[in-house]
């Protein structure tokens, strides 16, 4: 009997797949188990940054063998592909962080402007510790240099799409990372 044919889902527009799902899957069990190393036996909170980590921080909090709650902050400086450079929170904690141990979760550090900002915010909430994660880094863009504790990947200075991240609201729902091409 002929094997049922499979359906693939042809790629997007411009869109060149640079982490596939399996890369994905692979480094977000990776560090969630050294978030729960870390956080064993500690009140923890895992606060996502909207809206750019919501699927991260789903496969991620998953990937935690923890007790943990998860709360969401809000941030935006991007119009297009371009960051604006100033950084307006459009949501802050909705739950008390004070003594417990904080991952701040965010897709991408870019220049770090608005981790610096949400930084400041969180800290501003007085948690027991703070530390920070992003699933992509792109360091030769950095303008003010914030460490992570928790490094998905490093990439070069390209526009990504998928796996949440957007272009102007689309993409978010591709599995994959992508190379959105003919921008920058
Ligand atoms: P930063 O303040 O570090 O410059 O920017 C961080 C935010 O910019 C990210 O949370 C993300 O929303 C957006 N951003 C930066 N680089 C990219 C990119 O390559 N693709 C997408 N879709 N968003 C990006």
């Amino acid at each position: 009997m002929p094997a049922p044919a499979m359906s693939v889902a042809p790629l997007p527009d411009r869109v060149e797949i640079f982490l596939s799902e399996g890369q994905l899957r692979d480094r977000v069990r990776e560090l969630g188990r050294q978030i729960a190393r870390d956080h064993a036996g500690l009140p923890l909170t895992l606060v996502g940054v909207l809206k750019g980590s919501f699927v991260f921080l789903a496969d991620l909090c998953r990937a935690v063998d923890l007790p943990l709650e998860v709360d969401f902050v809000g941030a935006t400086s991007y119009e297009g592909t371009t960051t604006t450079g100033e950084v307006r929170i459009t949501r802050d904690l909705q739950r008390p962080v004070e003594g417990r141990h904080v991952v701040l979760v965010e897709d991408i550090l870019d220049t770090g402007l608005t981790m610096r900002r949400l930084l400041d915010v969180l800290s501003a909430h007085r948690p027991a510790s703070l530390k920070v994660c992003a699933l992509l880094e792109k360091p030769s863009r950095a303008r003010v240099r914030i460490p992570l504790d928790y490094r998905g990947f490093v990439i070069g200075d390209e526009f990504v799409v998928g796996y949440g991240l957007d272009h102007e609201e689309r993409h978010r729902n591709l599995p994959y990372v992508g190379v959105l091409r003919g921008v920058r």
